[in-house]
């Protein structure tokens, strides 16, 4: 059966670059590469929810994270080991300074949304080369 590559963002509840993540995960999911990957809730995961575990050590994992303390990488690391990939949505601004994000959540600023349309693409390509020779 083909893999799927799941991306679980950070919760990031109150912080502009953990919505950029969810919101990044969203467009991943439901455009970018729709039929191939899949969002998972990072709590449901902490809680060792037994078949969702076995599902991603089947498939791929991506992690997303909003700022250093990397909370969807350590969380899933503790569970299935080592994502496939992780990404910090940060990272985006080093090399697009002039992006500075609102501090706007929701719904997100002109900046934040460019911000999370050029993590979606790495993220989606990030799926591409996981899924490469899987299919
Ligand atoms: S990684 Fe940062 S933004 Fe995301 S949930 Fe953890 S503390 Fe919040």
């Amino acid at each position: 059966m083909s893999k799927k590559v799941y991306i679980i963002p950070c919760s990031g509840m109150g912080k502009v670059y953990g919505s950029i993540c969810r919101q990044a995960a969203y467009r991943v999911v439901n455009n970018l590469r729709h039929g191939k990957t899949e969002i998972e809730c990072l709590p449901l995961i902490v809680k060792g929810k037994k078949e969702l575990v076995d599902e991603l050590k089947k498939n791929k994992v991506i992690t997303l994270d909003g700022c250093t303390a990397m909370c969807a990488y350590y969380d899933v690391a503790k569970v299935i080991d080592e994502p496939d990939a992780h990404f910090l949505s940060t990272s985006v601004i080093k090399e697009n300074r002039e992006l500075k994000p609102e501090p706007t959540i929701y719904p997100l600023g002109e900046n934040a949304k460019e911000i999370m349309e050029i993590f979606a693409k790495e993220i989606a390509e990030k799926v591409g080369e996981l899924l490469d020779g899987e299919e």
